[in-house]
């Protein structure tokens, strides 16, 4: 006899993200700021890019 159990309270809940307000579990790929807030790493990424451009002209 085996035990199989579906553990999803092993994921946990790291919070929301700054940019799209979605709920992030810790299998996500997120980043956390110096001021306590977290992103999704794409979010963040996606974000970054806007002034980026802005600040090269
Ligand atoms: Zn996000």
């Amino acid at each position: 006899m085996s035990k199989t159990w579906v553990r999803k309270e092993k994921i946990a809940d790291v919070g929301k993200c700054r940019y799209c307000k979605e709920d992030m579990i810790s299998t996500d790929s997120f980043v956390a700021f110096a001021n306590h807030t977290k992103a999704h790493y794409l979010c963040m990424k996606k974000d970054d890019l806007k002034p980026k451009i802005n600040f090269d002209w």
